[in-house]
């Protein structure tokens, strides 16, 4: 029999009741047993919905509060001291405090770094490590929901996130040790796990190391094997599955093929054509979980051609040594398609969400076994879907694809370079040293949403519904001139999230009623889906920039997504390439930019958060990713006067290695995050000469704390030793819209009462 399985599959809930649950309970509105229950129903909704669909290797342990690398982190008791951890076990407290920062009686600490797992727009809490670094089991969490689903009367199959992935995905604090050195101290903590997983009645375990499809250096690459020994040795006759995903294996295949487990997975979604060199590489007792149902994209499969793959595979193997699987965990899709009432029957039956993809699984597996036949209505629907899909006007638009065609050089070069534009800037922009602004967004209070919601239900008038809006922008305008910032924002107040914005106005995007994925913690992005081509039908943002400049004299900035952004944080058309869909947005945008200019906009900013997460996983892949991002950035900002500002921002990324395209984009000022890890990431743009303003946030967001005027200070002399103060820009690390005004009132004021110190420090220098 050809086993199927899931690899993971969403943990928030068909209706984010993880979210509501723990933002209720961090509110005080509830306590941890309601939490805790909430949980535990999910998990085993999850369990009995993939139980009934006939996988045969379910996960557990793929759930997660908040972050599956926080729970390996409290697996092996990898607390950092700050957080004054004692005890056994760690908590919920430490595990939030871990997460979010605390500010209790006693403790007052911000949270763990956060950075972006892999390519994902998924967020992890970054492991620290110390040179002293001990491991010990402090969270059974893996067994405790191996056994809650076995008192079910459901076998699961435990993921657990591999050693060697967590040590290279973690830093050390002296930032020069190597973190796999930590690998003989950390195996003892999983050979225990699987020793118990093991006691417990797992017949199969899968450790997760995605490390596999990274440009592993030799020390990893050799440091694989003998854990993998030790570890298969701990499991006893349980068995391990190791699963490797969003890439192809590359030059790691071997390493990979070798290991000594039983069971090696593979993404045959972004990689296919490793298939063939994996099955002569892997010996005859390696079973084979083929990823052939994209995990990440939310396209119904082709059944036919997915069948065809694993029959191939079949032929050479054996079908006994296959498992047929989704490409990665199904976390980075919504969880059902049945609740989209209001998509039409035409691209509804273009997609499949994870429970669809469930039952695609299942139907390969139950073919490739017993024939087509016995699915034959599951395959008739497939192949019709792919030819609806191929031949449907709705995904062709001549005019767009002649105005690609027709992009010239000129139209992705602003006219003077940036030394020439900064002259001509200061002219009509005065600004003070260290110019104070923020993101865009402010805090979006239950008052916003409601009016929003209420709107979108159509029990709002249009009229009424902008008469507030422009009202929220009104206020936040003479509150932000009150407290003294320079360049303001209009606040964003109509935007629910500024990807959706942006795609519920252009065509050739879908929206979802109840799409919810995890970016991080308890916070999801309901990403569009571009099926068809794209444009703009009309402006998007100018009449609220208007009216938000029509109030000061001050500047207030437009404030765009970029194409990039919009791209990566979209369900993407997989017909065609990624960049030519880019380019149809940049040429959206751009018509924008242009318009936002003509209504007498003088600075725009146009966010890129999402362009580090979109370089691909092997170095090779990179120089031409990183062209056509720039090159799209470039065209959708270069169509202005050079009196015109641009900025741009990015966060929670390395920046370091594409710091280079980070220069090539020309924006004038580019915003950073940099908060978390104490301007560290500003270290690059030292060394680069980053020659353009630069704001390196000094004000963490993504924690409920209030940094004090010593602290910002502080982390502006860091900045100052790095930068010239010329360049610097004093804003937070990202849109204040999760916040709480009572937060960002005192947080911003802090923020420009440092500013105004350290004016009058370099003034009197
Ligand atoms: N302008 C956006 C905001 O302030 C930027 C958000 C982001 O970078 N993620 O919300
Ligand atoms: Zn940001």
């Amino acid at each position: 029999m050809v086993l199927s399985s899931s690899l993971g599959f969403p943990r928030i809930g068909a209706k984010r009741e993880l979210k509501f649950a723990l933002e209720s309970y961090w509110a005080g509105k509830s306590d941890a047993d309601a939490l805790l229950e909430t949980a535990a129903e999910l998990r085993r909704q999850n369990w009995e919905f993939q139980k009934a669909a006939g996988i045969d290797h379910i996960p557990s342990g793929d759930f997660s509060l908040y972050d599956h690398v926080l729970d390996t982190i409290a697996m092996v008791g990898a607390v950092p001291a700050r957080y004054a951890w004692t005890g056994d076990r760690v908590g919920l407290d430490t595990y939030f405090a871990m997460a979010r920062g605390a500010q209790t009686g006693s403790l007052d600490v911000p949270a763990m770094e956060m950075t972006k797992w892999l390519d994902t727009n998924y967020h992890y809490l970054v492991p620290e490590f110390d040179s002293d670094q001990a491991f010990r089991l402090s969270s059974t969490k893996p067994v405790d929901e191996f056994l809650e689903a076995k008192a079910l009367g459901i076998a699961t199959r435990p993921v657990l996130l591999g050693p060697v992935t967590f040590l290279l995905l973690g830093k050390f604090h002296d930032g020069k040790t190597e973190p796999l050195s930590l690998l003989d101290r950390i195996l003892p903590v999983y050979e225990e796990v699987l020793g118990r997983l093991a006691a417990a009645g797992a017949e199969w375990v899968q450790l997760d190391e995605p490390c596999l499809v990274l440009d592993l250096e030799e020390a990893a690459q050799t440091a694989l094997a003998p854990a993998y020994d030790r570890l298969s040795k701990a499991a006893g006759g349980t068995k391990l599955l190791v699963a490797s995903y969003y890439e192809g294996l590359g030059s790691n295949l071997p390493t990979a093929a070798s290991l000594p487990v039983d069971a090696l997975h593979v993404d045959l979604v972004r990689a296919p054509d490793q298939l063939d060199a994996l099955i002569d590489a892997a010996p005859e007792r390696l079973m084979l979980s083929l990823g052939v149902i994209d995990g990440r994209n939310v396209w119904r499969a082709d059944l036919d051609s997915a069948l065809s793959t694993l029959a191939k595979a079949a032929e050479k193997v054996g079908r006994e040594r296959l498992m047929v699987a989704p490409s990665c965990s199904l976390f980075h899709t919504p969880v059902d398609l049945d609740l989209e009432s209001a998509l039409d029957a035409e691209l509804r039956g273009w997609l499949a969400f994870a429970r669809q993809k469930v039952r695609e699984i299942v139907v390969l597996a139950k073919a490739l076994d017993a024939g087509r036949a016995a699915v034959t209505q599951d395959f008739a629907a497939s192949a019709k879907a792919v030819k609806s899909r191929a031949s449907s006007p709705r995904i062709h638009d001549a005019a767009v694809e002649q105005r690609v065609a027709s992009i010239t050089p000129e139209m992705t070069r602003r006219p003077a370079p940036y030394g020439e534009r900064r002259e001509r800037q200061r002219d009509i922009l005065p600004l003070p040293l260290f110019p104070t602004t923020t993101i865009g967004s402010f805090p979006q209070t239950a008052e916003v949403r409601k009016a929003r919601a209420a709107f979108r239900r159509g029990e709002w008038a249009t009229e009424d519904y902008e008469a507030f809006v422009r009202k929220q922008i009104e206020e936040s305008v003479r509150w932000q001139e009150e407290i003294g910032l320079d360049v303001l924002v209009h606040g964003e107040f109509e935007r629910n999230d500024m990807v959706q914005y942006f795609g519920e106005q252009l065509s050739g995007f879908a929206l979802t009623q109840h799409g919810w994925v995890q970016s991080y913690g308890s916070r999801y992005i309901k990403p569009p889906i571009i099926y068809g081509n794209v444009s703009r039908p009309k402006p998007m943002t100018v009449k609220w920039s208007r009216h938000a400049q029509s109030l000061t004299d001050k500047p207030v900035k437009g404030m765009l997504t970029g194409p990039v952004t919009i791209l990566q944080w979209s369900f993407v058309r997989d017909d065609q390439p990624r960049e030519d869909t880019c380019r149809q947005i940049a040429l959206a945008i751009r018509d924008e930019v242009q318009d936002l200019e003509a209504a007498g906009i003088r600075i725009i900013q146009i966010d890129e958060p999402a362009f580090r997460e979109g370089v691909p996983l092997h170095r090779a892949d990179w120089p031409a990713y990183l062209a056509w991002a720039v090159e799209c950035f470039r065209l959708a900002s270069s169509g202005v006067r050079d009196e015109t500002q641009i900025h741009s921002h990015m966060c929670y990324c390395e920046f370091n290695d594409i710091i280079e395209s980070i220069g090539a984009l020309d924006a004038d000022v580019i915003y950073i995050e940099s908060a978390r890890s104490q301007m560290e990431l500003l270290d690059a743009f030292t060394d680069y000469r980053y020659p353009n303003g630069i704001g390196p946030g000094i004000y963490d967001i993504h924690a409920p704390r209030v940094p004090s005027v010593e602290e910002v200070e502080g982390l502006l002399h860091k900045a100052c030793a790095r930068l010239s103060p010329e360049q610097i820009w004093v804003n937070p690390d990202c849109g204040l819209k999760t916040r709480g005004w009572e937060e960002v009132r005192p947080a911003l004021a802090n923020l420009v009462e440092a500013a105004r110190r350290l004016r009058a420090e370099v003034s009197s220098q």
